[in-house]
């Protein structure tokens, strides 16, 4: 069993870097193998550019995604991103630990998606949801809040989580084949005690201690 967790927080004493090493901890200790991306600690580059590449098929016009089929058949992606596309092709379980920024990920772990996700490797040619190249692996989602947990419920001001999370649940994870595993969420850390912090963290341990025996979530249309 191999699990692949991706974070971004800009603070190592923050509440999501406790969740981070919570998840590698519980993981290891119920026998799974563990990669881990800490965008932050990485300096990772969220710009997509020629940098994404070695290779090149159109030096006078950059389209993305024509590079990146061109970068598929020659193995011609730039060591960052290649390091970084292993470690999916590798896991059967991606986690990704972020705070929840303008309703989405924040800017970096964003822009890790785009230059990762490329076309030909990771999507492409019909293979995309049922059919996704990643098929058969799972995906867990985990993130925390700055809004209270009844800001989020469908009748709640801010509207339902999961209408906000499609677009990273279906255009992102099921497009590219995986099955999406219900999102651990921590609803407004800084508002809790530090007792309650501490119990969110051993309940999500708990949770992926026990992960193999989860069954994946519907996306629902919205
Ligand atoms: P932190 O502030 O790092 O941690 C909370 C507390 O936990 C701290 O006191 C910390 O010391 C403590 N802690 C750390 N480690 C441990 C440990 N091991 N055990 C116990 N306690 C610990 N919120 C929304 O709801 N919706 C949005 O759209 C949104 N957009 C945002 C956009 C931006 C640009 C920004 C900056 C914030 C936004 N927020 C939003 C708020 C953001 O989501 C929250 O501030 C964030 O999720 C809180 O998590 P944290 O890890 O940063 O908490």
């Amino acid at each position: 069993m191999k699990a692949f967790i991706v974070y971004w927080h800009p603070e190592p004493k923050s509440f999501n870097h406790a969740m981070f090493l919570g998840a590698q901890r519980a993981l290891v200790d119920a026998g799974w193998e563990v990669k881990t991306s800490d965008l932050f600690a990485m300096g990772f580059d969220p710009v997509s550019s020629r940098a994404n590449f070695q290779s090149v098929k159109d030096p006078d016009f950059l389209k993305l995604q024509i590079e990146e089929m061109h970068a598929t058949e020659v193995d011609g992606f730039a060591p960052d991103l290649e390091r970084e596309i292993q470690k999916i092709e590798w896991c059967d379980l991606m986690i990704w630990q972020f705070p929840l920024w303008w309703f989405g990920l924040p800017a970096v772990f964003k822009g890790w998606v785009d230059r990762t996700f490329a076309m030909g490797r990771t999507y492409g040619g019909g293979r995309i949801y049922e059919d996704g190249m990643f098929k058969g692996k799972r995906a867990l989602l985990s993130l925390t809040t700055g809004g209270p947990a009844e800001a989020y419920a469908k009748d709640g001001f801010n509207g339902d989580i999961f209408a906000i999370l499609r677009p990273i649940h279906r255009g992102m994870l099921e497009f590219t084949g995986f099955d999406v595993l219900a999102p651990q969420i921590v609803y407004a850390p800084v508002r809790m005690s530090e007792e309650q912090r501490t119990s969110e963290i051993d309940k999500y341990g708990q949770r992926l201690g026990a992960i193999t025996r989860e069954s994946p979530i519907e996306i629902g249309q919205y």
